[in-house]
């Protein structure tokens, strides 16, 4: 069924639409690495479905992490965030599946952790606003954005999820 649908360039085949290719970037802060919750942030992503095209731990530099946060730079908590993303490593990843960009953003939950709903990540495994144990892009040129800043083309992996027919029609 694949070999006859998904062509060279696949421009035909729903699994590898526009919209299934649709990537964005999630990070563990380093509240969560330090709270060992790594293994079951990657599980939740991993089980929904979406496929995972780029991975690796990191010790943010203040400047990469004033640059990813450059729309909240006249926010009064900058300074203690940029110290929050840079007290120690992250894990970095590329999400990609269709809709991921809204969907990572559903399961991750509200930015307030109190706020957000029970069986999202913030509001079952965090209580503090500044201490919210993951990021998500917020658009898909957000998206876009972020994995660029934050990995280089060699760290993403194309790799073809044999799982594909069993998640996407
Ligand atoms: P989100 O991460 O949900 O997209 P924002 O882009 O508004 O939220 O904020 C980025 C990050 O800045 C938040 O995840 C959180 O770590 C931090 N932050 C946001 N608001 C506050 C606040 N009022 N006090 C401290 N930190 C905050």
């Amino acid at each position: 069924i694949l070999a006859s649908c998904c062509g060279e360039r696949g421009e035909h085949c729903g699994r590898r639409s526009a919209q299934s290719r649709e990537q964005t970037y999630v990070m563990v802060k380093p509240d969560g690495v330090q709270r060992g919750l790594v293994g079951e942030i990657i599980s939740r992503f991993e089980r929904k479905g979406f496929r995972l095209a780029g991975l690796k731990m990191f010790q943010c530099p203040k400047d990469l992490a004033k640059k990813h946060y450059e729309e909240l730079q006249e926010k009064p908590f900058f300074p203690k965030l940029v110290k929050y993303i840079t007290s120690g490593p992250v894990v970095c990843m590329a999400w990609e599946g269709p809709g991921v960009v809204a969907s990572a953003r559903k399961l991750i939950g509200s930015t307030n952790p109190l706020q957000a709903e029970p069986g999202t990540i913030r509001g079952d495994l965090a209580v503090a606003v500044g201490r919210n144990v993951i990021h998500g892009s917020d658009s898909v040129a957000n998206g876009e954005r972020e994995i660029g800043l934050w990995f280089g083309e060699a760290e993403l992996c194309k790799w073809h999820l044999e799982l594909t027919p069993w998640l996407l029609e």
